[in-house]
């Protein structure tokens, strides 16, 4: 079947694969109809490595992904043949100590799309556990269902942050993370929700939310608007997705007293923080690793309404111009916030 491969940094091109997928008994095959191209993509292709994991070998790339099943394994009941489902990109296993409590995220065997040495989901067709496999409700289309996976990882972040109703947030980053954390943290209770960034053309996209309030920090009004929104107390909820060293830095700054701030974003290296000004407002800090158990309510609340991905949907290429999507990716234009890519 084709795949994309990534053969080294900078190297990726649609091939011809064999793959000798097995459909076991509580397996489902898949045909791929959309995938959402991912940073950690961009990055592999780019660079060939995220931290310690390194493409020694051709890898195919893509994690966020819907499509159709194809064949069920003799054990799976609540799938069949035809239907329109999106997959978790982490398979845990099932046995393990983490697993068992919940936290399958956390398992150090999880097997993840696109995460060296295990081949992503760009390609025709996947075998994927059933388990793993969620169906789309008829009024969440393909590309909504690829988003799921993003979007889960801003749903796990809402719900550790502890979410009471009312709540006002703010998000610092306004890239595909902290859009869709800002949006989860809505959908969660937060009447407003505040998101900053360097860049406008990353606020644009943002701003037309109904209950998002998107402002660049370059015009230095983030203090005002904070203390406009909260009375000059200061934001419930800070969501940390830029991994920028200065925001990390001065997290406390913008929090009320007895806030909690939730750590998203990956610093590329060890980044100070001022812990004595987070002390004195009893800061509580909490910190996400991908997500577990959030695919079933995050299509749950994109079939409401109460999440709205569409917009965050920048392009739509097709398979055979997969280079090309992801050459556009690499480039980083700042007004892209999800380049999709269809198989056919
Ligand atoms: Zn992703």
């Amino acid at each position: 079947m084709k795949a994309l491969v990534l053969a080294e940094a900078g190297k990726i091109a649609i091939e011809d694969r064999d793959f000798n997928d097995v459909l076991g008994d509580n397996d489902v095959q898949i045909k791929i109809h959309s995938v959402g191209i991912c940073g950690s993509d961009v990055h592999y292709y780019q660079h060939g490595r995220i931290g310690p994991f390194v493409v020694k070998a051709p890898m195919v790339l893509g994690h966020e992904a819907s499509g159709v099943v194809l064949a069920v394994g003799n054990a799976v009941t609540h799938l069949e043949v035809g239907d329109r489902v999106c997959m978790e990109p982490g398979i845990p296993d099932l046995n393990s100590a983490q697993t068992r409590a919940g936290i399958y995220n956390l398992d150090p065997a999880v097997r993840f799309w696109a995460t060296p040495p295990v081949h992503g989901c760009l390609r025709e067709t996947v075998v994927h556990p059933a388990a793993f496999t969620f169906k789309l409700p008829d009024n969440v289309s393909f590309a909504e269902g690829a988003m799921v996976e993003p979007l889960a990882i801003g749903m796990h972040a809402a719900t550790k942050a502890g979410i009471k109703p009312g709540d006002i947030a703010l998000v610092i980053g306004a890239g595909p993370i902290g859009v869709v954390t800002a949006l989860a943290a809505l959908a969660g209770g937060c009447s407003d929700v505040i998101i900053c960034d360097l860049f406008d053309e990353k606020l644009a996209v943002a701003a037309n939310y109904e209950g998002l309030h998107a402002v660049n920090i370059k015009t230095g009004n983030l203090p005002d608007k904070v203390s406009a929104l909260t009375s000059g107390n200061g934001v419930d909820l800070v969501f940390e997705c830029s991994g920028a060293k200065p925001a990390i830095a001065t997290l406390a700054e913008h929090a009320a007293p007895g806030a909690t701030a939730v750590l998203i974003g990956m610093p590329i290296d060890v980044a100070p923080m001022d812990i004595v000004a987070a002390q004195a407002k009893e800061i509580t800090f909490k910190t996400i690793f991908r997500y577990a158990n959030m695919y079933p309510r995050t299509l749950r609340l994109l079939s409401s309404g109460k999440l709205r991905v569409q917009p965050l949907i920048s392009q739509t290429y097709k398979f055979v111009d997969s280079v090309a999507a992801f050459e556009r990716a690499a480039a980083g234009h700042a007004s892209d916030i999800k380049i999709m890519l269809e198989m056919e």
